[in-house]
């Protein structure tokens, strides 16, 4: 198939239910679309952290810069141990940092600590507990040491100078800036950060602080997203709760698009409330409205104002969670320029409470994961899962993932699952 280049394309291809679309293929569509940021700054390695890299890393030095110990213990050379025990003269100490300046000759041994640089001449270490000091010299126990090099780390075994070490497109991580640190690197090209601005949409939202009317809930939606995209390292714009009024609504979305990368709104794209919205943004850009075949999360808008890119995102709190996870996140770290992106993984767990489902959708249910006495898996859920039931996701530490077939499933049966810790 040809790649789609608009959205009128894609909303014209033949094989598409906009009415009931499979969660794999809304993915598939939405990445046509996703050109990931190109701009580039320098920042210091501690705040790459969270950052994509923008180039790959190689490295200026060998790591380690020379040949050291692996333990404390006496630096010799092989050849001068005898299998039965040897006695050796000490000529001096290398300590981490603080070598050891002359070179060993026959006979001779160099007390040394882990990272001290090998004394020239030698080649093997011997642990300190294989050894005593007597009145003669060092006595080097009887098989001490079974093969030439033992206990010494050589110059460039964790990294070549000159090697590729990090590749453009990658996280950085804990484990990456500790590695730019092993390089002496100060400094990391990372892609610019996303900027994603979000809105709430709904009369019936009240913002933390003020009193709650009749039929009036607090908006939480916006809570939820800040924390998504703050833990996924965007630079977040809360424009607020805008009220579902056209003239307010309009210049919301157009604040909004000449202002980030990518807009998310909440509320708004159900029945009822879709053509509304939809005339509005048909004016402003280009946006297909979707019912994906999921449970919670049914209906979902996805297009561009101007050059933003923009989700439309159901107003139930537990809806907003799961499409973001399906669909935002992946979509972010695209374009972040993350060039690793796959699914969320799953794994199987043991089902230990019943469940009830209709086939015809994908549901994401909220579970409790345990710890099976035999080390495997177990799972039940939060228990009602309505999808304005927020309290299940905090009360969750997995998604259940049931496939579109599926049906009512009783325990003992085998479930994927999602963990929610590292998520995003
Ligand atoms: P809607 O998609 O706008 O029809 O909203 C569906 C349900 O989600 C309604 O019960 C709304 O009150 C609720 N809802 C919408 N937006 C929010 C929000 N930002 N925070 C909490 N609940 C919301
Ligand atoms: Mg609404």
């Amino acid at each position: 198939m040809e790649p789609v280049r608009t959205l009128r394309e894609l909303s014209c291809a033949d094989d598409y239910d906009p009415n009931s679309l499979q969660v794999e293929r809304a993915r598939a569509l939405i990445r046509q679309f996703l050109e990931p940021v190109t701009a580039v700054e320098r920042v210091h390695v501690r705040a790459a952290l969270g950052r994509v890299l923008a180039a790959d890393v190689e490295s200026p030095i060998d790591v380690p810069g020379h040949d050291n110990s692996a333990m404390d213990g006496w630096a010799v050379r092989f050849a001068d141990l005898d299998p039965a025990g040897t006695t050796l003269r000490r000529v001096g100490e290398s300590f981490a940092g603080k070598p050891f300046s002359g070179a060993l000759a026959r006979g001779e041994t160099v007390r040394i600590f882990t990272g001290g640089v090998m004394p020239q001449g030698a080649d093997t270490v011997v642990m300190q507990e294989r050894a005593t000091v007597t009145a003669d010299g060092v006595r080097i126990a009887a098989g001490a040491v079974s093969k030439a090099g033992q206990n010494r780390r050589f110059a460039g075994e964790d990294v070549k100078r000159g090697a590729t070490v990090l590749r453009a497109g990658q996280p950085v991580r804990p484990a990456e800036i500790g590695v730019l640190a092993s390089l002496g690197i100060a400094e990391a090209p990372v892609y610019r950060r996303l900027r994603v601005a979000f809105f709430s949409t709904g009369d019936e939202l009240r913002a933390i602080g003020q009193e709650l009317g009749a039929g009036e809930v607090y908006d939480s939606n916006r809570y939820t997203l800040y924390g998504m995209l703050t833990r996924l390292g965007c630079d977040v714009m809360d424009m607020g709760v805008v009220p579902d009024v056209p003239r307010a609504l309009e210049q919301a979305f157009a604040t909004a698009a000449a202002a980030a990368d990518v807009v998310i709104t909440s509320g708004g794209v159900s029945v009822g409330e879709a053509d509304y919205v939809r005339d509005l943004l048909g004016k402003l850009g280009e946006v297909l409205f979707w019912k994906i075949a999921m449970k919670p999360g049914r209906p979902l808008a996805y297009g561009r104002i101007g050059n933003a890119h923009f989700f439309g995102l159901p107003g139930n709190p537990v809806a907003v969670m799961v499409t973001f996870y399906n669909f935002v996140r992946d979509a972010l770290l695209i374009l972040q320029g993350r060039r690793d992106v796959a699914p969320v993984p799953t794994f199987k767990a043991v089902l230990a409470s019943p469940i009830r489902k209709a086939p015809g959708r994908t549901e994401f249910q909220r579970g409790v994961l345990t710890t099976h006495a035999d080390g495997g898996y177990a799972v039940r859920t939060t228990g009602e899962q309505g999808s304005g039931i927020l309290s299940s996701m905090a009360h969750a530490n997995c998604f259940i993932v049931l496939p579109v077939e599926a049906g009512d499933l009783e325990p003992g049966a085998p479930v994927d699952v999602q963990l929610l810790e590292g998520l995003i």
